[in-house]
């Protein structure tokens, strides 16, 4: 599934070969996606404007068009936004295309069916069911640990399940809690009530930390992502914990443990998280 990093590193990929460009028309080959994919909206908020940049908000890219519109696509468990040639052969899944004024397409593929794509007014975006509950966007100026010593005030559980709740935060998946997590020295079970001031700053800084270290080395091992094909294919990180249950801890040497919060997996060091 691709996380937060493989979105970024998806719209900086895009957004020098997109923008400028115009939506000439686009092709609905499958009547819904994880919602109904409506040519009526795309027709209105998409045909014959240029596009003009590329956002991202947590897991969705934003495609800014001219005279207001935004593109939505979210990729869900295993979409592949892809810039072709206009002659390339559709491919299955390929359930939604836009053809550019450039003679190329822009191509979702999506062979699990999760992805969402719509559009909508620019000025619509925030108030949105879509987004309107999302949380801290945390490479945004604002993110640090007042602000989520603030959302913590009055609640209890599990740091790591705080973490991952999309209207703490949004975009720190599973595996980026964990490396957080670790790199901040917290225990992934302890209460959000029992964590001071400079905790909070340490992991608000380590969130950053490891969301930006992951675009980088997505960014460099996979520098043609928004063209690569095959399954899935979104990139590795090196990771210190995640997925390292009795391999030593790369700060201490304690053998790494894994336990559950929320039905997920979480890897921890009992060594240096407290
Ligand atoms: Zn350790």
């Amino acid at each position: 599934m691709p996380e937060l990093p493989e979105v970024e590193v998806l719209r900086r990929s895009l957004e020098p070969r997109l923008v400028g460009d115009r939506i000439a028309g686009f092709e609905v080959r499958a009547p819904a996606l994880r919602e109904p994919l409506d040519p009526v909206v795309f027709e209105r908020f998409t045909t014959g404007r240029r596009v003009e940049a590329l956002d991202r908000r947590a897991k969705y890219l934003l495609i800014h068009l001219e005279g207001g519109a935004t593109l939505v696509i979210h990729l869900g468990m295993s979409g592949r936004l892809t810039l072709v040639p206009g002659d390339t052969e559709v491919e299955p899944h390929e359930h939604l295309a836009f053809r550019l004024a450039s003679g190329r397409r822009l191509r979702l593929r999506d062979p699990r069916r999760f992805g969402q794509a719509f559009a909508l007014p620019t000025a619509d975006l925030a108030g949105d069911r879509h987004f309107a509950h999302l949380g801290l966007e945390p490479l945004s100026p604002g993110f640090d640990g007042s602000v989520l010593a603030r959302l913590a005030e009055g609640r209890r559980g599990p740091v790591k399940t705080f973490l991952m709740d999309a209207r703490v935060a949004v975009g720190i998946g599973n595996i980026y809690a964990s490396e957080a997590l670790h790199r901040a020295g917290v225990h992934p079970s302890r209460s959000v009530a029992r964590i001071g001031w400079a905790r909070w700053e340490a992991l608000a800084q380590a969130v950053i930390e490891v969301l930006s270290r992951a675009i980088a080395e997505g960014g460099t091992t996979l520098n043609d992502f928004a063209d690569a094909d095959g399954q899935a294919g979104y990139f590795q990180v090196s990771l210190a914990v995640y997925d390292r249950e009795g391999e030593p801890c790369p700060r201490c040497g304690r053998a790494i443990r894994r336990t559950v919060h929320a039905n997920r997996s979480t890897f921890y060091c009992p060594g240096c998280q407290r």
